[in-house]
């Protein structure tokens, strides 16, 4: 079987979208033959595309969301309330609250959740960045926006630890969300019933 495989430029490229998140080995395929019959500045729109989402877009310098400029769109919103910042793991789970459209307040993105069995301590993680930013003052409320999962739980629990003698509220999402599911998966509906229904942690 693995003699069939192709090599080269076209085995390369199929490697590539392989790894792509609900990829498998006929999508890979089916995706690099539309490619290589279709129009050259189409096909080099897309690479271009991609160069420019790793060279350009970083983490916002407040927030950690992700940017192409200093601050993030939301950061740089005066009509945001600076005054209540929601946590979550990643900047998907940040697009999917900002699409339920429900929140005014601003962010903190932890880039991940800890995971002590794969070796995902507090160190690798933007929880000193949060600490720093809680301590500047001008905060109300922490929302902890966390996935309803072992690992996001854990990572809320952590981080209200390290906060409790902030003097800061600290709230956690209902638990409107089915335990396990991901904020990224979850309708705009259930995300703002959870906001809405958020309570002490
Ligand atoms: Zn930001």
């Amino acid at each position: 079987m693995a003699s069939t495989q192709p090599t080269g430029a076209i085995g390369r490229l199929m490697e590539e979208l392989g790894k792509l998140p609900g990829i498998g080995p006929k999508s890979s395929e089916r995706i690099t033959h539309f490619l290589l019959s279709g129009e050259t500045k189409d096909v080099l729109a897309l690479a271009d595309a991609l160069r420019d989402i790793v060279q350009k877009v970083h983490p916002c310098r407040q927030c950690y969301n992700l940017t192409e400029g200093e601050l993030c769109s939301i950061c740089g919103d005066a009509k945001r309330d600076p005054s209540i910042l929601c946590v979550v793991e990643q900047a998907r789970d940040l697009a999917s609250l900002e699409r339920a459209g429900a929140y005014r307040g601003v962010y903190h993105v932890l880039q991940g959740r800890l995971a002590p069995l794969d070796g995902v301590g507090p160190d690798k993680l933007t929880i000193d960045a949060l600490v720093h930013r809680v301590n500047q003052g001008g905060i109300k409320e922490i929302i902890m926006a966390t996935n309803p999962t072992l690992e996001g739980d854990g990572t809320a629990l952590y981080v209200s630890n390290l906060l409790a003698g902030s003097g800061v509220k600290i709230t956690r999402l209902a638990r409107g969300l089915p335990s396990g599911s991901v904020l990224e998966f979850a309708n705009s509906q259930m995300l703002a019933d959870a906001l809405e229904g958020r309570r002490l942690f």
